[in-house]
């Protein structure tokens, strides 16, 4: 069969922010400062540090601006925070974060019920953060949330994914992540989804991110592949969830994609091998087991080595 694929992906990781968002017990700045210097030593050059929300509404995050602080400037790795408003660009010039992302939820009932404002409202609402990032250097990019379906409408109609990337566009972000939190997008629409905007918005570039509720987001990246994307999120342990979803469960685990990858000699320059160390400490640090495959089972790599020991 011959497959599309491309011959290297990035992998960013955000077990960090998506990961650790949704535990109870929340690791001491300390660990989280030790935790991403052991991703920046695992190979990841793009990781998704923590938010710039609320503490009061997400404490698991209040440290980031600490974190950020802490491990200052690394050549070649961007770190990134997600942010609500124009706050989190300030919070992110303060500690010298180099890059925010921004999110809207693409289900319009969701955003209606929440914001009171269309999907398209809320990324106009933005301009204030595009200005003052980039009047301080600092890189912007913006996530649609359930693209694909959301719990309460079922099926996303594509006009209305369109209509956030055009308002993404329009404010002058063209950096966009395409996030399956509630875990109901299945591989064909994944093509179908993606093929469509890279044709239509051949200006942006986009990340995938999905949750794997329902066991689907292995052959999901793969679909997004087959349709020419290259930039994808993980989760290390398989951790995460979503607060507004319900059942949801964590994002594909790093290891079970960066194993994938190894043994499709499709590079993520990411290795493995530290990325399970830093989910067994992940494990140890919140007291209970994480979804993993690879982490049970080992690496495919690791068997033949282990019946001729
Ligand atoms: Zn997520």
């Amino acid at each position: 069969m011959m497959m599309n694929l491309p011959e290297k992906v990035s992998i960013c990781e955000v077990g960090l922010r998506d990961g650790l968002q949704n535990e109870k017990v929340i690791p001491s700045t300390d660990d989280k400062v030790e935790l991403l210097k052991a991703c920046i030593d695992a190979g990841y050059s793009v990781i998704e540090v923590g938010s710039f929300m609320h503490p009061k509404k997400v404490p698991q995050m209040a440290d980031t601006d600490e974190v950020i602080k802490r491990i200052g400037n690394v050549e070649g790795v961007e770190l990134r925070a997600l942010i609500p408003n124009v706050r989190g660009v300030q919070r992110a010039i303060d500690c010298g974060c180099k890059k925010v992302k921004l999110n809207v939820s693409a289900s319009r009932m969701h955003n209606l019920k929440n914001l009171n404002r269309t999907p398209e409202e809320s990324v106009a609402g933005f301009t204030d953060c595009v200005d003052l990032a980039k009047k301080n250097n600092i890189a912007i990019s913006g996530s649609i949330s359930m693209p694909f379906a959301s719990p309460w409408e079922g099926r996303t109609p594509i006009e209305d994914v369109d209509a956030i990337i055009e308002a993404y566009l329009k404010v002058g972000i063209d950096e966009i992540s395409l996030s399956d939190a509630s875990g109901q997008a299945v591989p064909n629409q994944v093509y179908d989804l993606c093929t469509h905007v890279r044709e239509k918005y051949t200006q942006a570039s986009w990340w995938l991110h999905f949750h794997n509720t329902r066991g689907a987001a292995m052959a999901n990246i793969l679909a997004a592949m087959q349709a020419g994307m290259t930039q994808f999120d993980t989760s290390f342990g398989g951790l995460g969830g979503c607060p507004f979803v319900p059942g949801a469960a964590g994002n594909i685990s790093s290891e079970d994609v960066i194993n994938m990858l190894d043994e499709m000699n499709i590079q993520t320059g990411v290795d493995v091998l530290k990325v399970m160390a830093i989910s067994r400490k992940v494990s140890e640090l919140l007291g209970h087991g994480l979804d993993s495959y690879v982490l049970r089972a080992g690496r495919s790599k690791d068997l033949i080595a282990s019946q001729t020991e």
